[in-house]
């Protein structure tokens, strides 16, 4: 079976290639066709962004199953923000460092004191070869950290401490990472699903 994932993100494609490992599903990712462009992610959830994407790739893998997340951060004193905004806080085009350098300063600055809590919150849209929408979900929650720690995984890794660790997640290897992740709990829950398709 083929899985198109709809994401030009090489970290998600190795997280979600790493966990349907074993399993006779090949994944591929939007980003090997030549036509693909992401599109506008323009909803006001984690949901309207993650079936944008699936509906999008769909229309041009119309026989494939597809698979679409969409993910972010989510900071109490912050009310909720970067959000849906996670990939753009820093501005159209930011890069990882700035984002979380932006985000570093906005804790410094907001008048709630110690609150660091935040929680990393992702959504999957899988779409059946015959059209049918599901969704998934995942959180994890934790602390934003004081500075940005580790080289592994991607966007806001480097400052967020999963409860219950002291490293951030960029310090932890992929799959002790895919094994607590929003991403993959989601993934959990939609190879969960798969598996009772193959059967
Ligand atoms: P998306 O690609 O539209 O889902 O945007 C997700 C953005 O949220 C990414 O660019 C990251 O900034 C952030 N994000 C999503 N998942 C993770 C993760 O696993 N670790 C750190 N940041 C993440």
């Amino acid at each position: 079976m083929e899985l198109w994932v709809a994401t030009t993100n090489k970290g998600k494609h190795r997280e979600i290639r790493e966990l349907f490992l074993g399993l006779p599903i090949e994944v591929r990712a939007a980003s090997e066709l030549p036509a693909y462009t992401a599109p506008p992610e323009n909803g006001a959830t984690f949901q309207d962004n993650a079936r944008i994407k699936a509906r999008f790739l769909k229309a041009m893998k119309q026989d494939a199953w597809i698979l679409a997340d969409d993910s972010g951060l989510e900071v109490e004193a912050l009310k909720g923000l970067p959000g849906v905004h996670s990939a753009r806080y820093a501005g159209p085009k930011a890069r990882d460092v700035e984002n979380n350098s932006k985000l570093l300063k906005a804790m410094q600055l907001q008048s709630t004191g110690e609150n660091r809590l935040a929680t990393m919150k992702c959504v999957m849209c899988l779409i059946s070869p015959d059209g049918q929408e599901h969704f998934f979900e995942g959180l994890l929650k934790g602390q934003i950290g004081r500075d940005m720690r580790g080289q592994n995984g991607f966007g806001y890794d480097p400052v967020f401490i999963a409860d219950g660790n002291q490293k951030t997640m960029a310090e932890l290897t992929l799959a002790e990472k895919n094994r607590i992740s929003h991403r993959g709990q989601a993934l959990k829950a939609v190879k969960a699903f798969l598996q009772t398709q193959l059967n």
